[in-house]
């Protein structure tokens, strides 16, 4: 077994308690590894021990990525950085889902050129209000919402955060719940949080997609 296969094994097995701790069913979670940094055949290691979902952050690295895996039937790329007007065609063509929408001309450019099917986009919200991060701040998300869900080329699934990191538990409880509740405020049942970090409890508090990069590839440099 590939070691990339044993770390798959161990996460999807705290992705199982999770969801057992939390009354969930197992398959309620979809869970996404986050490949961005690392090489091609890691992704094809990860496939072969039953991963379909990945995540990248960058758009051109995702483009080269899924023209290289290509072969990969049924593989499914998530768009989860922060994108770049210029670079939303890749995203537009490759991705089955942006996790990092907090722009109004990234959406509607991204409007613009898909072409397939709708792309279900995560709205990304600040919850934990840091000045440098992305995210839009939960007073915003009423009048962006609006304005997104009128395009077409786009369907708005949940919302997603990336908070600042913090050993402490339940302040990451609390970032959860706010996410958690304001999708509720929204009409919306998506979310998207989690990461090596702490996606059990992201997963206790309602994740319905975890990114976990770091546990299943090892470090990035
Ligand atoms: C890198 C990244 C992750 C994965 O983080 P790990 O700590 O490696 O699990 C998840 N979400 C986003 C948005 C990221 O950029």
């Amino acid at each position: 077994m590939s070691e990339v296969a044993e770390r798959l094994e161990k996460i999807r097995a705290r992705v199982a308690a999770a969801c057992a701790r939390a009354g969930r069913e197992p398959g309620s979670v979809t869970l996404v590894a986050v490949s961005k940094l690392k090489p091609a055949a890691l992704i094809r290691e990860a496939y072969a021990a039953g991963q379909r979902d990945f995540g990248e952050n960058y758009a051109q690295e995702l483009r080269d990525k899924a023209t290289e895996l290509a072969d990969l039937a049924g593989l499914r790329w998530h768009a989860i950085g922060p994108l770049q007007t210029n670079k939303v065609k890749y995203v537009a063509k490759a991705a089955l889902s942006f996790h990092a929408l907090d722009r109004l001309e990234v959406a509607q450019e991204l409007s613009r050129r898909r072409q397939d099917a709708p792309i279900p986009c995560y709205v990304e919200v600040n919850v934990g209000g840091e000045a440098s991060k992305s995210g839009l701040a939960p007073e915003a998300l009423g009048p962006f919402l609006e304005s997104v869900r009128a395009l077409p080329g786009l369907r708005v699934e949940g919302l997603m955060s990336l908070p600042p990191p913090t050993e402490d538990e339940q302040v990451a409880r609390g970032y959860f719940r706010t996410l958690r509740e304001l999708a509720r405020q929204h009409g919306l049942t998506g979310l998207s949080m989690g990461t090596t970090h702490d996606f059990e409890l992201a997963i206790e508090e309602g994740a319905t997609l975890v990114r976990v990069g770091t546990a299943i590839f090892g470090e990035r440099t």
